[in-house]
């Protein structure tokens, strides 16, 4: 027998052909979802957190000093001001926040670093 190898198929992976039974079959399985390949160059896995500056979005230019609530916000328990990291205020405004909170902190509005 010659060994001829006409049917040299490439290989290509055929999508079997789900041909439904016409004949009332009532327990039809689902086609599969076609498996996609994954685009690289994609977004990072995780997300940051979206942090907008506070004082930004509501347009707060000068940061009031006396607005307790306000600055307490940025204040730590002891009365550290929290980094701009952790608060996501910007700059500018940080700069703003910290001498609000250090004037507050002069007539006495908030309490300073305390030492224990
Ligand atoms: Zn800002």
């Amino acid at each position: 027998m010659p060994e001829e190898t006409q049917t040299k198929s490439p290989a290509s992976t055929d999508a079997p052909a789900a041909a439904p039974a016409a004949s009332g079959s009532t327990s039809s399985t689902p086609a599969p979802a076609p498996v996609r390949t994954r685009s690289s160059g994609g977004r990072g896995k995780f997300f940051r957190r979206k942090k907008v500056c506070k004082f930004c979005t509501e347009k707060i230019d000068a940061i009031p000093y006396r607005d307790v609530r306000l600055l307490q916000g940025f204040v730590a328990e002891r009365g550290k001001i929290v980094p701009r990291r952790l608060t996501g205020v910007c700059t500018t405004h940080q700069r703003r926040l910290t001498r609000a909170i250090k004037q507050a902190r002069n007539i006495a509005l908030l309490p300073f670093a305390t030492r224990h």
